[in-house]
């Protein structure tokens, strides 16, 4: 780990953050250190990098005082949400201190008139989704790792997940921050408002920009209906080319968003049934498709699930199931989910978690370019994902037993050659999960050297002595 130019923590800062956060407000506990250090990022980036000192900020006053501190005395802070990333962003590049935003997490306001819900960023995801749901409102924000995630970490990631096809990012639900720069200045952007043309539009800079421009402390999120009916349609097909071929007729030909379309590759299918010993239907098809709709009105949906069925049927569906009621949607959606829980426990070495995106038109292509790749670099693989945003996540094995620092080598010239394909077809390397550390070296195949001097300059700008979580995303 290079701690660059940055000040060492010593006793002396020990002392001065916890007359700050108060002695419970720090730890310097190695094991603590060590666990707050990692995220999810696999292959692991554990033992590369440590922070110094974890802190726990319990408000908005205390988040600056430490940032006032850190610039003053040159230390860098990395803020930490629930440490689910897969890029390694919350991972202390440099060392220094890790902010933990977890013991800020209350929702602060529910406010029925705005259609508005406040939060604090340590609110685990789908707290927050609850909590709209149990006002007759929808929080349409739905990554994967909804019960483990913070919404801050989702804001600082621009989390996606499975609704994104209809109602867009983490991103698109924000309509207001809070959040403190570097130098302890609190700046509030945005608001209940649902225009706003006063100004840049900082809130969808600090979107995504991965804790590197300033640390969120207050979102506002925009809260709609919550839909009354929803039927979800697995739909197995022959091959992969022709489940991704299928999607956009759904919306051209059946002239409906679904709110979620969803892939898993043959490949998937199969590690579910053997990590649950349950035979899963079609688990020899090709691929398989969840298609979600949902609505207000029972009859028009139906309508919609017939067309779209008979869309699928016309273009090699093998077969479709409308799953309507509560226990057969979760059945079809448990499978989804498993793919994502095998992964976990499997105890074959993972090389790469890859999330690229390409547009709708080139996913077939993309798809059979894929195997080539893989083959090339003694890998096998399976896809699964957000096919409806043409987000697909690849997990890749090496062929072979290998260690873990070996994994991130092997990672390398792999990742070079897939990320050149997918700028070929007008893609690029990450849809959810983000540069962080894990991407960061790849940045220029798709970025070109004016957009990264643009990059540097901006966060200049919000950090300029680079203490915001240094060494990630701006290559
Ligand atoms: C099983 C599993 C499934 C997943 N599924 C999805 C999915 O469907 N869609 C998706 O998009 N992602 C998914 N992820 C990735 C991950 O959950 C998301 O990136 C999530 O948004 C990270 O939130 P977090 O609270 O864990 O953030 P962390 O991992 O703690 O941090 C992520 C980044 O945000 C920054 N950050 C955190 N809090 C703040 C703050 N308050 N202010 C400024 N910066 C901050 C950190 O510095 C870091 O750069 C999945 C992960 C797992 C393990």
């Amino acid at each position: 780990m290079s701690r660059g130019n940055y000040s060492p923590v010593t006793r002396h800062t020990e002392r001065d953050l916890a007359a700050l956060l108060g002695p419970s407000g720090i730890t310097v506990d190695p094991e603590k250190r060590a666990a707050y250090s990692i995220d999810e990022t696999i292959p692991r980036f554990e033992r590369e990098y440590a922070a110094d000192l974890i802190c726990f900020p319990e408000n908005t006053a205390q988040v600056s005082s430490v940032l006032r501190y850190a610039s003053e005395h040159r230390i860098p802070v990395t803020p930490r949400g629930a440490g689910t990333g897969l890029s390694g962003g919350a991972v202390p590049a440099c060392g220094g201190i890790v902010m933990s935003m977890e013991r800020m997490n209350s929702i602060l306001e529910i406010d029925m008139e705005n259609r508005t819900l406040t939060a604090e960023p340590g609110v685990i995801t789908s707290e927050i989704a609850k909590a709209a749901r149990d006002h007759g409102m929808f929080y349409a924000g739905d990554p994967c790792s909804g019960d483990i995630s913070s919404i801050g970490g989702n804001a600082a990631e621009n989390a996606g997940g499975s609704k994104v096809v209809k109602y867009g990012a983490t991103g698109a639900h924000v309509l207001g921050l809070e959040a403190v720069l570097a130098d302890g200045n609190v700046v509030t952007f945005g608001g209940k408002r649902r225009k706003d043309v006063t100004g840049y539009d900082f809130i969808h800079l600090l979107i995504g920009s991965e804790g590197t421009l300033a640390v969120i402390t207050k979102i506002i999120l925009s809260l709609l209906p919550l839909p009354s009916c929803v039927t979800d349609l697995l739909v197995p097909m022959p091959s992969a080319a022709s489940a991704v071929k299928l999607i956009p007729l759904v919306m051209t030909e059946g002239g409906v968003v679904p709110s979620s379309i969803e892939y898993m590759d043959r490949q998937s299918i199969l590690n579910v049934e053997r990590y649950t010993g349950v035979s899963v239907p079609y688990s020899g098809a090709g691929a398989q498709l969840i298609i979600q709709l949902d609505g207000m009105d029972r009859r028009r949906l139906w309508n919609e699930a017939e067309r779209v069925g008979d869309i699928c049927v016309r273009n090699g569906a093998l077969e479709v199931f409308v799953a309507e009621d509560r226990n057969a949607r979760d059945r079809v959606w448990s499978i989804r989910k498993l793919v994502a829980e095998e992964e976990w426990t499997n105890s074959m070495p993972v090389m790469s978690k890859e999330d690229v995106v390409v547009p709708a038109s080139e996913t077939a292509r993309f798809m059979e370019g894929l195997p080539g790749i893989m083959a090339r670099h003694n890998a096998s693989y399976n896809a699964f994902g957000h096919i409806g945003d043409g987000n697909i996540h690849i997990t890749v094995f090496p062929d072979a037993a290998i260690e873990n620092e070996d994994l991130h080598k092997l990672a390398g010239p792999m990742r070079r050659e897939l990320y050149d394909f997918v700028r070929e077809l007008g893609g690029t390397m990450s849809g959810e999960h983000g540069i962080g550390l894990k991407r960061k070296e790849y940045a220029d195949i798709f970025l070109s050297a004016p957009q990264i001097e643009l990059m540097k300059r901006v966060k200049s700008a919000f950090d300029p002595g680079c203490i915001l979580n240094p060494s990630k995303l701006v290559p």
